[in-house]
C-alpha cells in the first residue's frame, strides 16, 4: 500500500516513515526541507528498508502539492506538514492559519484529484486550551488559547466538512500530547534547526553544553512539586498508533484521537530522569511561567487504546534514554 507522509523529513514524520518502512509500506515522502535537508532525506533512504520517492514541495505551492500527489497517487496521506511553535505562533499567525489551514485545504484538493479519501492527520492536544477537567478526553470542550492550537483546530474542522461531503472518505485525527524520545536504530530525535522551545530537546542542549542552564518556567503551579505536568509519549508509540491508524481510515469516519500515554510527569521529574540516566548534574534556573503555559495536561487515552489497541510500549525512562543517545550524548551504564 502506497502512504505518503507530509511532512516526512521532520521529527515526527521522519519516524513514522521509519515505521512505514518496517512494516512494508511504499513510501512517499513530502516535505519543503524548511526545518531539515537533503541530508535528513538520504539518511532516511539509507537507513528505511524501502524506496522512498521524495518530492521536495510546499504545501502552500498549490499546483505543485497537486502535481506531487498525483504523480505519486497514494492511498493513504499522513499529514504532518506544519509549523509547530506556540510561541512564534503569536508573531506569525498568518504564517500558521496559510501553512496550517490553506496548506490543508490545498493538500485535500490534491488528494480529490488524486483519487484519494484516506488521511491520518497529525493534530495536537493544543486543540483542548486550559483544562476543564483531567485527564482531557475527546469530548473536552475546545477553546485553543493561541493561534497554533486555533490553526490545528480549524485544519479538522475543513477536514471533518471534506470527509462527511462525499461518501468512502475516511479521516482520522491524532491529537497529541506531548511526542518525545527518538527512534532506537535511526536516532531519528528531535534536532530542530530552528531554536529549540520544548523541555527535552533543550535539557539535551544543556547536557551538550550549548546552554549553560535549563529554564525551569514556573515552579509554583498547583502540582505535588510545583513544576508543570504533561503527558510524554514516546515518538516510536506515537509512530505505532498511526500505522495502526491507517486500517481505521478504510472506514467512512472522521475520527478524533488522543495519543498519550495517560500519565503525567513533572519537569522536575523529567529533569530527575536525564539526570540518573546521563549521571550529570543539569543547572537549572526557577524563571516566570510562559504565557499560556497551563499547569498539568494529560491525555484520557481510553478511546484510542479501545480503537488502536495498546500503542504504549515504552516508559518515559526509555523516552530519556533514546533522547541522549540521539543527541550523541553518553549514558550511565
Ligand atoms: N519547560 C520548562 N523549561 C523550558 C521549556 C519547557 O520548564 O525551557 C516546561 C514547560 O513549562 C512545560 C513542560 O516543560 O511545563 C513541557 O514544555 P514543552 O514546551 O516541551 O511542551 P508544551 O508546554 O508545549 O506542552
Amino acid at each position: 500500500m502506497k502512504v505518503l507522509v507530509t511532512g516526512g523529513c521532520g521529527y515526527v514524520g521522519s519516524n513514522i516513515v521509519a515505521a512505514l518502512g518496517a512494516h512494508g509500506y511504499t513510501i512517499g515522502i513530502l516535505d519543503n526541507l524548511a526545518t531539515s535537508s537533503h541530508a535528513v532525506v538520504a539518511d532516511l533512504q539509507a537507513k528505511v528498508d524501502a524506496q522512498l520517492a521524495f518530492f521536495e514541495t510546499d504545501v502552500t505551492d498549490r499546483e505543485a502539492l497537486k502535481d506531487a500527489v498525483k504523480v505519486f497517487s497514494p492511498e493513504v496521506v499522513i499529514h504532518c506538514a506544519g509549523l509547530k511553535s506556540i510561541a512564534d505562533s503569536w508573531h506569525n499567525p498568518l504564517a500558521y492559519f496559510n501553512v496550517n489551514v490553506a496548506g490543508t485545504i490545498n493538500l485535500l484538493e490534491a488528494m480529490e484529484q488524486a483519487g484519494c479519501s484516506r488521511l491520518i492527520f497529525s493534530s495536537s492536544a493544543t486543540v483542548y486550551g486550559d483544562p476543564e477537567f483531567l485527564p482531557i478526553t475527546e469530548d473536552h470542550p475546545l477553546v485553543p488559547i493561541n493561534p497554533y492550537g486555533r490553526s490545528k483546530l480549524m485544519a479538522e474542522a475543513v477536514m471533518h466538512d471534506w470527509q462527511r461531503a462525499a461518501d468512502g472518505r475516511g479521516v482520522a485525527a491524532l491529537r497529541y500530547f506531548n511526542p518525545v524520545g527518538a527512534h532506537h536504530d535511526y536516532l531519528l530525535g528531535d534536532n530542530p534547526k530552528t531554536p529549540a522551545n520544548n523541555l527535552f530537546p533543550i535539557i539535551c542542549q544543556v547536557l551538550a553544553g550549548q546552554k549553560d542552564s535549563l529554564s525551569i518556567l514556573g515552579d509554583d503551579y498547583p502540582t505535588p512539586d510545583g513544576t508543570g505536568e504533561r503527558d510524554y509519549i514516546h515518538v516510536t508509540d506515537l509512530s505505532e498508533a498511526h500505522i495502526r491508524a491507517i486500517a481505521k481510515t478504510a472506514t467512512p469516519a472522521f475520527l478524533v484521537l488522543n495519543i498519550g500515554t495517560g500519565k503525567p510527569s513533572s519537569v522536575k521529574q523529567v529533569i530527575a530522569q536525564f539526570e540518573r540516566h546521563s549521571n550529570v548534574p543539569i543547572t537549572t534556573r526557577i524563571e516566570a511561567k510562559r504565557p499560556g503555559d497551563v499547569a498539568t495536561s494529560f491525555a484520557s487515552n481510553e478511546r484510542s487504546l479501545d480503537m488502536l489497541g495498546d500503542y504504549v510500549g515504552k516508559t518515559i525512562e526509555d523516552a530519556v534514554a533514546s533522547s541522549l543517545q540521539a543527541a550523541g550524548l553518553k549514558q550511565q551504564s
